[in-house]
């Protein structure tokens, strides 16, 4: 029986890294083997099972990502912009493989991941649940294969404490209908509607945003011709999700050769 994967969870105390450590106790194959928080954090020295209330894992969580990630085979990492690209540095150097969530990343993060992506496998998704990974690679073969005479819109729901609009999940579903038709997502998206707007011009991909509650996320692709439309839709429940989709990533990444991958890759589409 093959041997269990050593996981490290960077940022254990967060909303994902709590939500991390509870997936990858219950998944097959992995087992917790480290944990950090950034220095000063309340949580250092603490269980990071405990604090993910699933009982002690017999983990504790440190300050040190160096030495963490020195004993472990894949880290995972949602927490912030210039703490990723470190940790991926660090990854590189321990050539354990990296898998990350955060989202915000500037140039400057991106050309770091992509030098560390030379030394082990990387994957990097702004969505790693699974459905939305599926739903934007359905959205552009959908776009692919329909005429331009059907119209794009993206409707997307969040919560009421949702500061930025349309999503970024609203907007990667956009490019991948953009690329679908050969487009730029730049050239035909038209992000909100008000007043006297005119006809809709041909080739439009356009945006809705709804606001309320508690939603974690409610996405749908409409196509829509004369006499038909076909409405692809995918609802989060639970950021549970996420950490599902990037627990599966780090199991997938330790079988792969150095790269820097996205989900699609790991749901095996050639992207
Ligand atoms: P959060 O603020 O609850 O958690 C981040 C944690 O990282 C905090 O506990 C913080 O102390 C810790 N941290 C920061 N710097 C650190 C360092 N140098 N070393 C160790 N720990 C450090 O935030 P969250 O809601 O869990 O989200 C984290 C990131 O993940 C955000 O960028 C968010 O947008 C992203 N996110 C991505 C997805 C996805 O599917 N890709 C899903 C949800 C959230």
């Amino acid at each position: 029986m093959a041997k269990d994967m050593k996981l490290g969870v960077v940022g254990a105390a967060g909303r994902m890294g709590r939500m991390l450590v509870r997936q990858i106790a219950e998944a097959q194959g992995c087992v917790l083997a480290g944990a950090t928080e950034r220095a000063g954090s309340e949580a250092l020295g603490g269980d990071a099972g405990a604090l993910a209330g699933i009982g002690d894992a017999g983990v504790t969580i440190i300050d040190n990502a160096a030495e963490m990630i020195a004993g472990v085979d894949g880290v995972i990492d949602f927490t912030a912009p210039a703490a990723s690209a470190e940790h991926a540095e660090l990854a590189a150097q321990a050539d354990a493989v990296f898998v990350v969530g955060t989202t915000g990343l500037e140039e400057s993060h991106a050309q770091v991941l992509e030098r560390a992506a030379r030394h082990v496998a990387i994957v990097q998704a702004p969505n790693m649940s699974v459905g939305v990974t599926l739903l934007s690679a359905l959205v552009e073969q959908v776009a692919a294969l329909l005429d331009p005479a059907w119209d794009i819109e993206i409707v997307e729901m969040h919560h009421r404490h949702k500061v930025d609009a349309p999503s970024g999940t609203a907007l990667a579903l956009g490019k991948a209908a953009a690329a679908g038709r050969a487009v730029g997502l730049g050239d035909v998206a038209r992000m909100a509607r008000e007043g006297q707007t005119g006809a809709r011009p041909a080739g439009e991909i356009g945006f809705a945003t709804l606001r309320g509650g508690d939603v974690v996320g409610d996405h749908t692709v409409i196509f829509a011709a004369e006499g038909e439309r076909i409405e692809l839709t995918h609802k989060a429940s639970s950021r549970r999700i996420f950490a599902a989709g990037a627990v599966r990533a780090a199991l997938w990444a330790g079988g792969q050769r150095p790269g820097l991958y996205t989900m699609r890759n790991v749901l095996g589409f050639d992207d």
